[in-house]
C-alpha cells in the first residue's frame, strides 16, 4: 500500500477560480471591499489591544473608477501588508489572513467584526481583471511593496512608493467585463452589498445644496443656497440593527425601514429587534408588513447579512417558511456561507437560529396581545394571514401563539377561542354536543345567509384569508368538540343540528312527483335537488354548498389538501323548501308549461341571491319575471 498527497497545481486551479469561484461576477467587489474593511477593523482592534499606538485617523475605504485607464481601484488606510505578509497572504490560495488574525488574538478580537474566512475572496479579482496590482504599506512602517499578477500563477513583487499605511488594489478590468467600468453599475453593486459595512466607503463625489457662506438672502428671506461638491459616502456604517433597542425610537425604526426599502410606500406595522449573543451570534430587525391576501408575491424581503456584509435576500432555508413573509434584516456570522443551500437547513446553528426567531416572533405577538389588546385587535386583520400561515407550517409557533389568536365576528368584535366558546355555547351546541362556529368569508356575497343565521340568534365570524379552510381543519383537530361551518354550507336549520323536527307539508309521494320537475330546470351535474322542511317564511329554494366539498376545492386551489390531482367539480345542493306556499302551488299547477316556468323562477331566484345568475340565464329570468307580473 502507498499513500500520497494530491498535488494541487496552481496552474490548474487558477482558470477554475476565474470562472467558477462565484457564479455572480459582481461579487468580486463585495470581496475586495470587505477585505479593505477588514484591514481597517484589524487596525482598530490592534489599537484597542495596545498593539498599535499611532494615529488611527479617519478610517475609510475608497472605490475609484478610471474608465480611460480601464482600472477600478479599492483603497484603504488599514493595516497594510509587509513584503513577507504579501508573500504569505496573496501567494497562497485559500490561506486566510483573517482566520489567522482571529486565532492569533483568540478571545480578544472576536468582536472586531472581521469578515474574511475562506482565504479565497481576493482571487475573485481575477474573475473580472486581466491584471491585478496591489500596492501596500504596513502600519508597522515596513517599506511599501507592489505585487503584480496577470492571472497566470507567476507574480512579481517589487519595491514601491506609498506615503501612508494602507493598501490599493488596482484592477485592470478585462475586455469581457467592461460593465465594471461603468459608474452606475459600480454604484449599484456597492448599494447592494456594501450599504451597511462598518467603515465609511467613498465612491466619487456628489453635489449638495448648502447655505451661501455670505449669508445673502433670497426673495423669501431665506439664506441663498449654493451647490457644493462633497464626498459621496455610499454606506451607513452604523445601521439600526447594531444599536441597542433602548437607544432607538419608533421613528428610528421606521426610518431604517425606509433605508432598507427606499421604494416601499407602506409603513410597517411593528418590529422585533433581535439580539442574541449566545449560543450563537445574531442581530437583526424584523418588520411586520401589512400583508395582502396574495401571499406568494410578498416573500423574500428579508436581507441576510454576515458582519454587515450583504449575503442574500433568499433566506428560505435559513428561516422557517412562514417567516419569509416578514421584512427586515438578519445578521449572523454563524450562518455557514460556504455550504450548499440545501444543507443549510440541516446545520445545527441554522436550526437554532430558526427556532429562536420563531419564538421571538410568537412572544412579540403574545406580549402585544397581553399589553395592549385594543391596538392588537386593530392590527389583527393585517397580521392574521401571517399567523394562520405560521400555525399551519410550524407546530411550535402554533402552540406558542394560541393565546393571542383572535376570532372576529361580523360586528367587528374580537374573541379568543375560549371567550368565543362561552359566547356561543348556549345556542350553537348541536345534538352531538359539538360547538358549531358559523363563519362567512365574504359579508356581502353571503349576506342573505348571515342574516338568516342571525335571525336564529347565531353569531357569525368573518374568516376570509386564502388559508382559512386549511387553518380551520387544524383548529378542529386540535380543539375539543368544535367545528366550523360557513353560513352557506347548509340551510339554517341544518347548520346546527338539533333534535327538534319540523313537520313537512309534503308527503313522500308529493316530493317524488316534484323532484323531476326541479331537476328538469337545473344542471344536475352541478346541483343536487333535495327537499327540506324549512320555515314557510324562508325562501322557497335555497342553494347551499356542503362545507366538506367547498373546503376540498379551496384547499386544492391554495395547494395541499387531500386531493392533489384533477380538478374537483363545483357542487351545490338545491334545497326545495317543502313548507313554502310557492312549492305547494307548483305541485297543484296542472299546466305543464306554467309548472316549469314557476319552478325555474324559484330556482333562478335562489341563484340570483348567490350571484350565480349570469348571461343568457339572467336575461331570460328578467323576461320571465316581466311576463309573470303581467
Ligand atoms: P480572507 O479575507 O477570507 O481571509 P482573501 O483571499 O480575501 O481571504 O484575503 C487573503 C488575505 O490577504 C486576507 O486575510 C488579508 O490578510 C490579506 N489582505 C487582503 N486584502 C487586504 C487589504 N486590503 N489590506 C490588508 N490585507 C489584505
Amino acid at each position: 500500500m502507498s499513500t500520497g498527497k494530491i498535488d494541487v497545481q496552481t496552474e490548474n486551479i487558477f482558470p477554475i477560480i476565474k470562472k467558477f469561484l462565484y457564479s455572480d461576477h459582481e461579487i468580486f467587489l463585495r470581496e475586495l471591499v470587505s477585505n479593505a474593511v477588514d484591514a481597517s477593523s484589524k487596525l482598530k482592534a490592534l489599537a484597542k489591544m495596545g498593539e498599535f499606538n499611532g494615529e488611527l485617523g479617519q478610517l475609510r475605504v475608497e472605490v475609484k473608477l478610471d474608465p480611460e485607464a480601464k482600472t477600478l481601484t479599492i483603497s484603504d488606510n488599514g493595516v497594510g501588508m509587509s513584503e513577507e505578509e504579501v508573500g504569505k497572504y496573496l501567494n497562497q490560495v485559500a490561506f486566510s489572513g483573517a482566520e489567522e488574525f482571529l486565532q492569533k488574538y483568540e478571545g480578544k478580537a472576536e468582536d472586531s467584526g472581521i469578515i474574511g474566512h475562506f482565504g479565497l475572496g481576493f482571487y475573485s479579482a481575477f474573475m473580472v481583471s486581466e491584471r491585478v496590482e496591489v500596492v501596500t504599506k504596513s502600519f508597522t512602517g515596513a517599506p511599501a511593496v507592489k505585487w503584480e499578477c496577470d492571472g497566470s500563477p507567476e507574480y512579481t513583487i517589487t519595491e514601491a512608493e506609498r506615503a501612508e499605511r494602507g493598501t490599493d488594489i488596482i484592477l485592470h478590468i478585462d475586455s469581457e467585463s467592461k460593465e465594471f467600468l461603468e459608474e452606475d453599475r459600480i454604484a449599484g453593486i456597492l448599494d447592494k452589498y456594501c450599504k451597511f459595512l462598518p467603515v465609511e466607503i467613498k465612491f466619487g463625489t456628489k453635489t449638495i445644496n448648502v447655505d451661501d457662506p455670505s449669508g445673502e438672502k433670497d426673495e423669501n428671506d431665506q439664506v441663498k443656497q449654493i451647490e457644493e461638491q462633497v464626498d459621496n459616502i455610499v454606506n451607513n456604517p452604523s445601521p439600526a440593527w447594531n444599536k441597542m433597542p433602548a437607544d432607538l425610537s419608533d421613528e428610528d425604526y421606521k426610518k431604517f425601514y425606509r433605508e432598507l426599502y427606499p421604494s416601499s410606500f407602506e409603513e410597517p406595522l411593528f418590529h422585533i429587534h433581535l439580539n442574541v449573543d449566545y449560543p450563537f451570534k445574531l442581530t437583526g430587525i424584523l418588520y411586520f408588513p401589512k400583508l395582502k391576501n396574495n401571499i406568494q408575491l410578498q416573500r423574500n424581503k428579508i436581507q441576510l447579512y454576515s458582519n454587515q456584509v450583504f449575503i442574500t435576500d433568499a433566506v428560505e432555508n435559513i428561516v422557517p417558511e412562514f417567516l419569509t413573509l416578514l421584512h427586515g434584516v438578519i445578521d449572523s456570522p454563524d450562518i455557514p456561507l460556504n455550504v450548499s443551500r440545501s444543507y443549510l437547513q440541516e446545520d445545527g446553528n441554522v436550526k437554532k437560529i430558526s427556532s429562536h426567531i420563531t419564538k421571538k416572533v410568537a412572544d412579540k405577538l403574545v406580549n402585544m396581545f397581553k399589553n395592549d389588546r385594543e391596538q392588537f385587535e386593530k392590527q389583527w386583520d393585517d397580521i392574521k394571514v401571517f399567523v394562520e400561515y405560521g400555525m399551519l407550517t410550524d407546530e411550535k409557533f402554533s402552540d406558542k401563539i394560541k393565546p393571542a389568536v383572535l376570532f372576529k365576528n361580523t360586528e367587528d368584535k374580537c374573541f379568543t377561542i375560549e371567550e368565543y366558546r362561552d359566547l356561543i355555547k348556549e345556542k350553537q351546541t348541536d345534538k352531538n354536543d359539538t360547538l358549531v362556529c358559523l363563519y362567512a368569508s365574504n359579508v356581502d356575497e353571503q349576506h342573505a345567509y348571515i342574516e338568516s343565521a342571525k335571525n336564529r340568534g347565531y353569531d357569525v365570524l368573518v374568516l376570509d384569508t386564502p388559508l382559512t379552510s386549511h387553518w380551520l381543519q387544524q383548529i378542529e383537530m386540535k380543539e375539543e368538540k368544535i367545528s366550523f361551518k360557513r353560513v352557506d354550507a347548509d340551510t339554517v336549520d341544518k347548520l346546527i343540528e338539533k333534535d327538534e323536527v319540523v313537520e313537512s307539508n309534503l308527503t313522500e309521494d308529493q316530493q317524488n312527483e316534484l323532484k323531476p320537475i326541479f331537476e328538469g330546470v337545473v344542471n344536475t351535474e352541478t346541483f343536487t335537488v333535495q327537499f327540506e322542511s324549512l320555515n314557510e317564511n324562508d325562501d322557497p329554494v335555497v342553494i347551499t354548498r356542503p362545507e366538506f366539498m367547498r373546503r376540498m376545492k379551496e384547499q386544492q386551489e391554495v395547494g395541499g389538501g387531500m386531493f392533489g390531482m384533477g380538478n374537483l367539480p363545483e357542487m351545490y345542493n338545491m334545497i326545495v323548501n317543502s313548507n313554502h306556499p310557492l312549492v305547494s302551488k307548483i305541485l297543484m299547477e296542472q299546466d305543464g308549461e306554467k309548472r316549469q316556468s314557476l319552478s325555474k323562477q324559484a330556482v333562478d331566484l335562489a341563484k340570483l341571491s348567490q350571484g350565480m345568475l349570469k348571461g343568457k340565464e339572467l336575461t331570460n329570468f328578467i323576461k320571465r319575471s316581466v311576463n309573470l307580473i303581467d
